[in-house]
C-alpha cells in the first residue's frame, strides 16, 4: 500500500484519535508534509494533462481540401502542397514519410503540427452465411468502435458508428448497454469507411449510420463527415447513397431536413403504441410517435425522399397482427418504406428471434394492407453482426 493510499484509509483516520506522544506527531507531521508533496505532485500532473489536451493535435482527416488550403495559408506553407497533402491522407497513408513529393523539412513540420488521423483495425470477423464483415476498431485513446461492410455484386455498403457507445437506451441494442463515453469526431467516422474501402479493395458505394450511437445526437460530427464522405476529391459518395437511422430525436429530424441535403432518412419505430414504443425505446418518453410522424413527413416534403421505417420484430413483445394493422394506420399515405428486421437475440436483454412463419406472416399483413415492405435479414448473425455486439464481447474479455 503506498503511503497516499494509507492517508486516505479508515485505518489512519482512525489511528489520528489515539495518536498524542511525539513520535506520533512527528509521523502527523511527515503525513502533513507527504500529503502537501503529493498534492503538488497531483497538480502538476493535471496541468501537464492539461497542457498535453491543449497542445492535441490537428487531425488532417478532419477536414476538406479547402479548410486545409486555408489551414496551410495561415502556417505560411504554400496552398498547392494542401492538395497534394489531402492526397496522400485519402491513400490511406500511415506514416508523413510515405509523401513522397512533399520536401522532407516540410515532412518533419506537418509531423509536428498534425495527426493523419488512422483508425487501427483490432477485429475483422468475415461471416460464412452470407458476404458480411465486421470491424472492430481502436482509436487513438483506446476506445474501440465497430463497423459492419455488406458486399454485393455491384455494391459495398458500410455501416458505420457515429458515437463510443450510445445513451439512448433502447432495450434491444448491445450498443448502449455501458451508455455514452463519447462522441465521434467526422474524421473517425470517416476512416471507418476508408479502412473498410482499402481492405477490401473495393469502392464504398453506400453508407448507412445504423451502427453504434444515435446519429442525430452528434449532429455537427456526422453533418461534417457527411460532407467530408461526399467531396469530390476525396471519397466522393453521393448524398443518395447515404442513410441516416434515429431513434427519433424529432428536433434533430427538422433541423435535418432544413439542410437540403437529399439524404435517406430511417426512423427506427418498433411499435406502432406510444406506451409500447416507451417499454422499448426511452427517447418515446420525449417524443410521441404522432410527431415523428409528422417531422418524418416534413422531411419527406423538404427532401422529396422516401422515409424508412425500421422495425426490429421481437418475438412476443411486437410481432402480432394487431401490431401489423395498427402500423399501417399509421403510415398509410406517407412515402415510405418499412423494413422489417427480425432481432439477432442479444442476450442481455432476453429478446428473441420470430419464427420465420411469423416474420413473413407480419411482413404480409402489411403488404395486404397497403403498406410497401421488406424483410432485411441482420446479416453477420454469425459474427456477432448487431449493433455493439462484437464491442461489447471484446471488452467484457
Ligand atoms: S438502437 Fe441506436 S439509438 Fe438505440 S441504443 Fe442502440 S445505438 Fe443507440
Amino acid at each position: 500500500m503506498s503511503s497516499i493510499e494509507i492517508r486516505d484509509s479508515k485505518d489512519y483516520r482512525d489511528s489520528k484519535e489515539i495518536i498524542d506522544d511525539k513520535e506520533t506527531r512527528d509521523v502527523k507531521g511527515r503525513y502533513r508534509k507527504d500529503l502537501q508533496v503529493a498534492n503538488v505532485q497531483r497538480t502538476n500532473e493535471k496541468l501537464k494533462d492539461e497542457d498535453a489536451c491543449n497542445r492535441k493535435k490537428d487531425v488532417l482527416k478532419n477536414h476538406s481540401p479547402e479548410e486545409l488550403v486555408s489551414i496551410f495559408d495561415n502556417l505560411g506553407i504554400k496552398k498547392f502542397r494542401a492538395k497534394q497533402v489531402y492526397g496522400w491522407v485519402m491513400k490511406n497513408i500511415s506514416d508523413f514519410d510515405e509523401m513522397n513529393n512533399i520536401p522532407k523539412t516540410l515532412r518533419e513540420t506537418l509531423k509536428d503540427k498534425f495527426d493523419i488521423g488512422n483508425l487501427k483495425v483490432l477485429v475483422k470477423r468475415s461471416s460464412k452465411v452470407d458476404s458480411s464483415s465486421k470491424y472492430l476498431f481502436e482509436l487513438m485513446d483506446g476506445e474501440t468502435v465497430e463497423s459492419v461492410a455488406m458486399e454485393y455484386e455491384d455494391r459495398l455498403t458500410v455501416c458505420v458508428s457515429s458515437q463510443v457507445g450510445c445513451k439512448m437506451g433502447c432495450s434491444f441494442c448491445a450498443s448502449t448497454i455501458g451508455g455514452l463515453i463519447r462522441n465521434l469526431e467526422p474524421w473517425e467516422i470517416l476512416d471507418q469507411v476508408l479502412k473498410i474501402q482499402y481492405d477490401l479493395n473495393k469502392r464504398v458505394s453506400n453508407i448507412v449510420m445504423m451502427g453504434s450511437g444515435e446519429p442525430l445526437d452528434n449532429y455537427d460530427n456526422v453533418l461534417k463527415f457527411l460532407k467530408l464522405a461526399n467531396h469530390k476529391d476525396g471519397l466522393n459518395i453521393g448524398y443518395r447513397h447515404f442513410t441516416i437511422s434515429t431513434c427519433g430525436v424529432v428536433p434533430k429530424i427538422y433541423k435535418l431536413a432544413d439542410e437540403k441535403i437529399p439524404i435517406n432518412l430511417a426512423l427506427s419505430l418498433h411499435s406502432p403504441f406510444d406506451e409500447e414504443r416507451k417499454d422499448i425505446m426511452p427517447i418515446a418518453r420525449a417524443y410521441s410517435i404522432e410527431e415523428n410522424i409528422t417531422a418524418c413527413k416534413y422531411f419527406v416534403s423538404v427532401t422529396n425522399r422516401r422515409v424508412t421505417f425500421e422495425y426490429s420484430l421481437i418475438d412476443g413483445v411486437n410481432s402480432s397482427d394487431k401490431h401489423a394493422e395498427a402500423l399501417a394506420r399509421l403510415l398509410r399515405g406517407i412515402l415510405c418504406h418499412v423494413n422489417i428486421i427480425p432481432i439477432n437475440s442479444v442476450k442481455e436483454s432476453g429478446y428473441k428471434r420470430p419464427s420465420k412463419g411469423y416474420i413473413y406472416r407480419f411482413k404480409d399483413r402489411l403488404t395486404k394492407l397497403g403498406i410497401n415492405a421488406t424483410i432485411r435479414e441482420s446479416m453477420g448473425s454469425d459474427i456477432e453482426g448487431a449493433c455493439g455486439q462484437l464491442r461489447r464481447s471484446m471488452t467484457n474479455k
